[in-house]
């Protein structure tokens, strides 16, 4: 029996299903966890997906609307986590993974900590949705309007586009089958990643106001801090972006941005473009990601923080 038939299985079984998803959630994170809640509503189960906090520009999505911030019950006959790397990343949520009879981890992190009672990773994936398609596949789902729209929005925003390295001829082929079913692709591609909100173009002037060039301008430094994001009446998700503002700046090979969590730590994002595997620096300072796409938290002042990562990345650099 593969780890897919496993899947299927355990789904059947479930009467109850939780789906849990990383904290600050993207447009895969969100894509990935309402396209499996449409799916299994679809099959009649009984299903909770909780995502606390998440950018309002994926309220457009088929079942955001069903969106929880706590579980309904204390414990459920199954749980998902999709796009998940690690277990202390769901959402502060953890708990109904660890409480739940069954335990399933459905992902595309190279350094997936295989946290479930079964795991269905595969890094070589651009994004969880594209694994969902073969896993809704296995569960006999019919990719609705609504499911499809779920999944392309994840495919689009973790390919950047479909720009990344990481797409695959599949990745097409599912956009093709797509609208073919008269799904409106450009659309959805609009929604899901060329409508910024005003306050994610303030904090992104503000950030770009900031950078710094170092290492004969092969890294960018930014940072945006609480009191940016009180000034501009920031959201959640409105800092999305801003670290690949440095990474598309010619000569640049690692873009990297803070933003102030608490008082003294700062969420750290990691862009790189050809040869330096930021996933590598990241785990340095028990974080994780991609090759090319990869975060920590770090204590300190930005320019503590710049200092100390700089000393690792310049190591890297060619
Ligand atoms: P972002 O910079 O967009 O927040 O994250 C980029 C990638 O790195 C994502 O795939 C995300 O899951 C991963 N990542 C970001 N922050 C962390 C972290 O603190 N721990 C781990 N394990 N992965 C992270
Ligand atoms: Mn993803």
């Amino acid at each position: 029996m593969t780890t897919l038939d496993n899947i299927v299985e355990e789904i059947n079984k479930a009467e109850n299903i939780v789906i849990l998803t990383h904290e600050t959630p993207d447009g895969d994170a969100i894509g990935s966890s309402l396209a499996m809640y449409n799916a299994l509503k679809q099959i009649g189960k009984d299903v909770d997906v909780i995502i606390p906090e998440y950018p309002r520009t994926f309220n457009f999505l088929p079942g955001a609307e069903s969106i929880l911030a706590e579980g309904k019950r204390a414990k459920y006959d199954l749980a998902i986590s999709v796009d998940c790397g690690a277990i202390d990343r769901l959402n502060g949520w953890s708990n109904y993974f660890e409480d739940a009879n069954v335990s399933v981890n459905i992902d595309h992190h190279t350094k997936n900590s295989m946290f479930g009672d079964f795991n269905y990773v595969d890094p070589t994936s651009p994004a969880c949705s594209q694994i969902l398609i073969i896993v809704l596949e296995a569960l006999k789902i019919k990719i609705t309007k609504e499911i499809g729209t779920c999944l392309l929005t994840g495919i689009i925003t973790d390919t950047g586009g479909f720009k990344y390295q990481g797409v695959t001829s599949e990745t097409f082929q599912f956009v093709a089958w797509l609208l073919q079913s008269g799904i409106n692709v450009s659309e959805i591609y609009k929604n899901a990643l060329q409508i910024k909100t005003r306050a994610n173009f303030e904090l992104a002037k503000i950030a770009m106001n900031r950078m710094e060039f170092l290492e004969n301008n092969k890294i960018a430094f930014t940072y945006i801090t609480k009191q940016d994001e009180e000034v501009v009446n920031a959201e959640p998700g409105d800092h999305e972006g801003i670290v690949e503002i440095g990474r598309d700046i010619e000569g640049v090979e690692v873009s990297v941005f803070l933003r102030q969590r608490e008082d003294k730590t700062f969420k750290v994002s990691l862009r790189s473009n050809n040869y330096v595997n930021v996933s590598d620096i990241a785990i340095l300072f028990g974080g994780g990601g991609h090759v090319k796409a990869a975060g920590c938290k770090i204590s300190g002042t930005p320019e503590q923080i710049k200092n100390s990562l700089v000393s690792h990345i310049k190591k890297l650099l060619k």
